[in-house]
């Protein structure tokens, strides 16, 4: 038997990076755009409503098509950032997508500056139905848009200002390899590897692989010094230009979730901290220790931890969604088969893992950074949850395509929740299931708790940011004080964890994105208990909420599965779940 190869197909876009069809491509789209815009430019108000539409209609084709060479660029540079022909071609894609977006723009902004009544005649034309969510998308930034050569200036100067330092950050962390003692023997490790060592048996280990990783950060702490204050400044500096009231705002509108839902949304989260702190002194009670330090929080509480060759891995995941909808098995299980997931780490591939969804002809692909361990098990049907979503939204047409953030999170929770079921069903031994219920409780934390200690931190990071530069010292303070707030006194923060707020790359590609997470995993433990509670009958709301993709507003796609997100108590329930698994984690023990 062969070893099947765990790395890219990327042939299914192009044959190579220096193939005839991408070039063509490439080649295509500034003449596309500039007919484009020869023929709306200043003429959007005019036109009439067939003629708009068909305008959309072109627009959206253009979207279509770029979305191919710059995802296949995207991939082959987060594959491998060291390779000189995938940075250039990385490179001349984002400097390509910018002229473009600079040629475009004004397209939007017509559209935004339409007269409110000509606007709702548009709306009522029968055929703009399918368009009208991206129509009213646009003009909620209406308050807040500049004139096109405004915008475009912004746009320009982002190459080498914000995307640049952006960049820097990614290209950085990439090159990073750690030294360490394991076993006796000094070697490399990729940063995964380090992160993987925290569900290591030895408490030394986690303790050194986690110091390690995170001082390995501190000695470019110039460079993330200068990452971080100047993705803050000019974040203040377009608020200021675009009159928004705080750093959160934009986000939020784009959300289409009302400033005060998502307050409200992380109060209910912090006043249930202390059911994270009841954790982590069960958890210290059941590892032996005095007191937690956060390096001992993903500790196994078995002597030896279960580990997963992926093979096997593979196959729990697709036979979870199998189990589920055998459509949901087959879509999955078309990721490994035709080569569209990248499984294992190495130097010069990018961190974590993601699933990057292409546009409605073009397949989904998924990056992995598997290490074997239950956590890892867990991101591969995570990942294969955004790639189900891709797919099955794939029904939609290009500006409708992409799940709105709020959601986007759904079906990959929804899908470790799957797995996790199916494994808890499945175990005799109640070791292995006292060790399933705590890496559930320990992602549910992760993905709640942690994640509204992030958007504190990262909210903060841009209001002192506005009064003047900030060291690493003042960073790391109030890096160090939120997370007191969750962690009270049932855990210890170790000396590098100084260095904590450095490696969050949401921090740097995704402003205020954390927050989505704790939405998602509250959204997901609802569903799952709406599916506990309704069986099959739960099933074709579900499957509608992942095909409606971007098509409706957030509060309507929810509705599809039965779910009300105004609902002020729905977050709540959500921790009542959570409590509900550590009342069963206690029986255990
Ligand atoms: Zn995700």
């Amino acid at each position: 038997m062969t070893t099947p190869d765990l790395t890219w197909n990327t042939t299914l876009l192009y044959p190579a990076p220096d193939s005839p069809e991408l070039e063509a491509d490439l080649s295509s789209f500034e003449p596309l755009a500039a007919t484009f815009r020869e023929r709306y430019f200043e003429k959007v108000a005019t036109r009439n409503d067939s003629e708009l539409l068909t305008a959309i209609r072109d627009y959206e084709a253009m979207q279509t098509l770029m979305a191919k060479p710059f995802c296949y660029a995207h991939l082959l540079f987060a594959s491998d950032s060291g390779n000189a022909d995938y940075r250039f071609l990385s490179q001349r894609c984002s400097e390509l997508g910018n002229r473009l977006s600079q040629e475009l723009l004004f397209f939007d902004l017509e559209l935004m500056e339409l007269e409110d009544d000509r606007f709702e005649r548009f709306c009522a034309f029968p055929e703009s139905a399918d368009y009208l969510h991206f129509l009213r998308g646009i003009r909620k930034f209406r308050p807040h848009t500049l004139k096109e050569n405004e915008e475009r200036l912004l746009t320009r100067k982002d190459l080498t200002g914000v995307s640049a330092f952006s960049k820097l950050f990614d290209e950085l962390s990439a090159s990073f390899v750690y030294r360490m003692e394991l076993d006796g023997d000094e070697r490399d490790f990729t940063g995964e590897e380090l992160l993987a060592l925290l569900h290591h048996t030895s408490a030394d280990v986690r303790l050194r692989a986690f110091s390690t990783f995170l001082e390995r950060h501190g000695e470019h702490g110039i460079v993330f010094n200068a990452v971080f204050n100047n993705m803050a400044l000019d974040h203040a500096q377009e608020m200021e230009l675009r009159n928004y009231a705080s750093p959160m705002q934009p986000t939020n509108i784009g959300n289409e979730l009302p400033d005060a839902a998502v307050e409200h949304l992380m109060a209910v989260t912090e006043a249930n901290f202390g059911l994270a702190q009841e954790y982590f002194r069960l958890k210290a009670q059941m590892l032996g220790m005095q007191k937690l330090r956060n390096c001992d929080i993903y500790a196994p509480v078995a002597a030896a931890e279960k580990s997963y060759n992926f093979e096997e891995a593979r196959t729990m995941v697709v036979d979870s969604y199998m189990s589920y909808d055998p459509e949901f098995g087959r879509i999955v299980d078309a990721f490994f088969s035709e080569r569209r997931v990248d499984v294992m780490p190495r130097t010069g591939k990018t961190g974590g893992a993601f699933a990057m969804g292409i546009s409605p002809v073009d397949p989904p692909f998924l990056l992995l950074n598997y290490t074997g361990t239950l956590r890892d098990l867990a991101t591969i049907a995570h990942e294969a949850g955004h790639g189900l979503h891709f797919v099955i939204s794939q029904q939609q047409s290009s500006l409708n395509y992409h799940a709105p953030l709020p959601l986007a999170e759904t079906a990959s929770v929804f899908g470790e929740m799957l797995l996790t079921r199916r494994m808890l069903d499945n175990e005799p031994d109640p070791l292995v299931r006292k060790s399933l219920l705590c890496a559930k409780i320990e992602d549910i934390i992760a993905t709640t708790f942690r994640q509204t200690v992030l958007t504190r931190f990262e909210l903060r990071l841009h209001t002192e940011r506005a009064q003047g530069l900030l060291s690493n010292d003042q960073i790391a303070e109030i890096w160090l004080q939120e997370n007191a707030e969750l962690y009270g006194d049932a855990v210890e923060m170790i000396p590098a964890y100084h260095w904590g707020w450095s490696y969050i790359s949401h921090f740097i590609h995704s402003r205020f994105y954390c927050y989505s997470y704790t939405f998602a995993e509250l959204l997901v433990l609802a569903l799952f208990k709406k599916f506990s509670d309704e069986g099959d009958a739960f099933k074709p709301g579900y499957r509608n909420l992942l095909a409606s993709g971007g098509a409706i507003s957030p509060t309507d796609t929810a509705a599809l599965a039965g779910i009300d997100i105004s609902d002020g108590e729905l977050w709540q329930k959500g921790y009542d779940v959570l409590a509900g698994l550590i009342e069963e984690l206690k029986k255990i023990c």
